[in-house]
């Protein structure tokens, strides 16, 4: 992302909310997103995963510049690539537990036995087997929120957003779903999770912090010329 903003209202009522954002994430991260409430973290994970488009600013995600695709292109990027975990995610109460995971995976057209056997992989791996046929209503908020994630994760997405994912949760429930996530991880997914909790994102290998719309430097501000060194290798680091 470069130059990215979002401004909410009109005339005198606007928040800026996310306020001239340059960030980028390498595939294969887990990366935290921190910073008081208010402070635009939903707004920016909401911008990284599609569901809004910038007020200005370049996106590019995967090579491709999607800052101003419209809603049909937007919506089949997320559909492809992108898995989402809310904080309250509204399971379908009068559905099975594998019926609402294999929801993703009617919109996509899939057939109605790979839908499910689909569902019943990723359930079991997030150690849901023995719960295929419950409902909602017969889960622990633990075991709800870990059906969320096979929902948002049985299309197999490659990015993985996550905004506060274990807010409702006990300390030993959340940790469990930070091990899962920290999992998907390692298998290759790159996570990306907000959360107002250090010792969440302890879990990750970085963490941005925003305060006011804009990303906080982790260090002091970079130099305004730069020093001279032997130009011996000019890696690029990413700009946080
Ligand atoms: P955080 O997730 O860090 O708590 P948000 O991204 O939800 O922060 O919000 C950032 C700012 O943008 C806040 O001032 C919030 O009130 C404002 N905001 C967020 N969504 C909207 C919206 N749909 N309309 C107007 N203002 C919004
Ligand atoms: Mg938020």
């Amino acid at each position: 992302m470069s130059g990215i903003s979002k401004i909410y209202g009109l005339g005198d009522a606007t928040t800026i909310a996310l306020d001239d954002i340059e960030m980028s994430v390498d595939k294969g991260e887990f990366v935290a997103i921190m910073g008081p409430s208010g402070s635009g973290k939903s707004t920016l994970l909401n911008l990284i995963g599609l569901l809004d488009t910038p007020t200005h600013g370049s996106y590019m995600l995967n090579e491709r510049p999607v800052a101003n695709l419209g809603n049909n292109a937007r919506a089949r990027v997320r559909r492809e690539q992108i898995g989402f975990i809310f904080q309250s995610f509204n399971l379908l109460s009068r559905m099975t537990v594998i019926d609402n995971v294999a929801l993703p995976l009617m919109y996509r057209g899939v057939g109605h036995v790979e839908r499910l056997e689909r569902a019943s992989t990723i359930l079991r791996r997030l150690g849901l087997g023995e719960r295929e046929y419950y409902l909602p209503n017969q889960l622990s908020g633990g075991q709800i929120q870990r059906v969320a994630i096979a929902r948002a994760l049985v299309n197999n997405p490659a990015i993985i957003l996550a905004d506060e994912p274990t807010g409702n949760l006990d300390t030993k429930t959340g940790l469990s779903i930070l091990d899962t996530l920290k999992d998907l991880n390692e298998q290759g997914n790159t996570v990306i999770m907000v959360t107002h909790d250090p010792d969440l994102a302890k879990y990750a290998q970085r963490t941005i912090h925003v305060v006011d719309g804009q990303i906080k430097a982790r260090h002091a501000p970079a130099a305004a010329k730069p020093r001279k060194k032997p130009a011996k290798k000019t890696s690029r680091k990413a700009k946080t």
